[in-house]
């Protein structure tokens, strides 16, 4: 069967290309590299530089194939603020033209990759798919703008459609060509930050003074190897006529000082870091309820924290 993986030069998407061909799918890529980074792409994939705004474009990449992974999006929460306009377009309308393009060509089946941003401020943690959604930024609007399109594909068309909403990917995977490295201008999440940090350019964590038991936020990480088995097992599960939305996260959460003890103890060094003003945006507590991913899925995450801090840093020295 051969996929197609919107935005497979992207860290995510490109760790998705290699499995899949190490799995034995075919792939073809399409992506723009405004973001991502053509070099990550494994050899094997077919390569359609293009844009989802182009429908030439969409239509050439969808050729042969059966399934869409759908990674290729704007995905900076400050950006959105500031210039939403962009996040309705990339994300809403190139989805837009993505789906007319496999509707024309009797393409059934996609896993879009959501996101916890579309619950927002969450009201009670672990976040279960039932609870509201209200995002608080239009990153978040223009990808639960897409859920919501997906269900109403479904039940028009007989879309075969999962949304994955991440909560906090992190890792790194290590293919037959080398590791995948998370490699974002600017980098603003915080394991590569850590990692990143230097005596000069110590790590500013956001705030000291959340309701939690250190004072600093907690959130839940996924390896980004756990997350893709997830979407190859989207790929198999879904079902046509039917769109579903599942949480992706470990279960569990790190408070952003566990984090930063659990990268010195990898790194085998103190990790210089300060306290700064709280982050907009942000909330305390981030945790998903990944019941229904183990039931639909049949998927439980296999690599913990420690794991993932040391993909990040074996992947960054390379
Ligand atoms: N964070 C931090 N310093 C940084 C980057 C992130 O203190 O340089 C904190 C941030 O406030 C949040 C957590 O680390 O509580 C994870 O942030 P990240 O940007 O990685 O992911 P997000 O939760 O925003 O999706």
């Amino acid at each position: 069967m051969r996929i197609l993986v919107t935005g497979g030069a992207g860290y995510i998407g490109a760790t998705a290309v290699a499995i899949l061909l190490e799995k034995g799918f075919e792939v073809t890529v399409l992506d723009d590299c405004s973001t991502g980074h053509a070099e990550l792409v494994a050899p094997g994939a077919k390569f359609v530089k293009g844009s989802l705004l182009e429908k030439a474009d969409v239509v050439t990449a969808l050729e042969g194939c059966e399934a869409v992974m759908h990674f290729g999006a704007k995905s900076l929460v400050g950006e959105s603020v500031l210039k939403p306009e962009i996040y309705w377009n990339t994300n809403v309308n190139g989805t837009r033209i993505l789906l007319e393009a496999m509707r024309e060509l009797s393409i059934k089946k996609i896993v879009f990759s959501s996101t916890a941003a579309t619950y927002g401020e969450p009201k009670r943690t672990p976040i279960t798919e039932e609870d509201e959604t209200k995002p608080t930024n239009p990153y978040g609007s223009s990808k639960l703008a897409v859920d919501y399109m997906l269900t109403s594909e479904s039940i028009a068309y007989g879309l075969a459609a999962i949304s994955l909403r991440y909560f906090n990917v992190a890792g790194a995977y290590k293919s037959k060509s080398g590791w995948l490295t998370e490699n974002h201008n600017p980098e603003t999440h915080l394991i590569p930050n850590v990692l990143g940090a230097t005596t000069e350019n110590p790590l500013k964590v956001f705030g000291t003074d959340w309701q939690t038991a250190d004072g600093t936020c907690i959130r839940d990480y996924v390896h980004v190897t756990d997350l893709i088995e997830a979407h190859i097992s989207a790929i198999e599960k879904a079902i046509p006529g039917k769109h579903s939305i599942i949480n992706l996260g470990s279960g569990g959460g790190y408070s952003v000082k566990e984090v930063i003890a659990a990268a010195a103890k990898a790194v085998g060094r103190e990790i210089p870091f300060m306290a700064t003003d709280r982050r907009p945006g942000d909330p305390a507590v981030l945790i998903a309820d990944i019941s229904k991913a183990e039931k639909v899925l049949n998927w439980k995450p296999t690599r913990n924290l420690e794991v993932m801090v040391q993909d990040a840093f074996e992947s960054q020295k390379a």
